[in-house]
């Protein structure tokens, strides 16, 4: 194994034991194949899928063997209205199992995300019955500070470039605190424990994806 799969994988596992501890059902895995695996099996035969705008979830094919196995898919990618892609954000919030990655997760176990328009944290608190999150180990911080930097800094300028989003992070690489109409982090939300209502799996993969 090479030092960087013990780093990631000693990181991982520190950060699993402390989900578990904070009420999430939470599984390390070493590959992206290993979670591809795990993720599908969560799905029931005939279940309403929402997905994030995740590029963790498209990068690992996810969706893909989704419609394969013919499961109504929540996707606002896959349309092409703003009708159509609001209906889909709205049913991200009422299906059985919604995948998505995280900005950031804490060694202690606490998840970070930045969102513009808030389907996507809105659905990883509540309305989803199974909220799957499928986490590389180059979004594990050390702590708090740590992770909100990552979101600002990292998963920020990253997404607002793969966006093409009329802020200037899209262009400089670092976050201004802009006050963009186009702004992609109007909000910030921090699960620190397993929401009442929704049941929670954070699968923690030993390799970098996403961003
Ligand atoms: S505040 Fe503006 S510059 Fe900073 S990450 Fe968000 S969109 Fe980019």
């Amino acid at each position: 194994m090479s030092v960087k799969s013990k780093f990631h994988e000693a990181r991982c596992q520190k950060a699993v034991k402390a989900l578990i501890k904070n009420g999430f059902d939470a599984i390390y895995v070493s590959t992206k194949e290993e979670a591809v695996k795990k993720a599908l099996e969560l799905v029931p035969q005939n279940a309403k899928v929402g997905v994030a705008g995740s590029v963790t979830i498209r990068d690992l094919g996810i969706v893909d063997e989704l419609k394969d196995r013919g499961h109504e898919i929540f996707d606002h990618h896959m349309v092409d209205t703003p009708e159509e892609k609001n209906r889909m954000r709205k049913g991200q919030l009422t299906c059985d199992v919604f995948f998505a990655s995280t900005n950031a997760l804490t060694l202690d176990g606490k998840l970070v995300n930045i969102d513009g328009t808030g389907n996507r944290v809105a659905a990883m608190i509540f309305g989803p019955g199974h909220v799957v999150l499928i986490v590389g180990a180059n979004k594990i911080t050390d702590n708090l500070e740590q992770a909100m930097d990552r979101a600002k800094q990292v998963a920020g300028p990253m997404n607002a470039m793969r966006l093409k989003t009329k802020t200037p992070c899209a262009t400089t690489g670092y976050c201004s605190d802009c006050q963009s109409e186009d702004r992609i982090c109007k909000i910030t939300t921090i699960i620190e424990y397993k929401p009442n209502l929704t049941n929670f799996t954070v699968i923690v993969v030993g390799e970098e994806i996403g961003y």
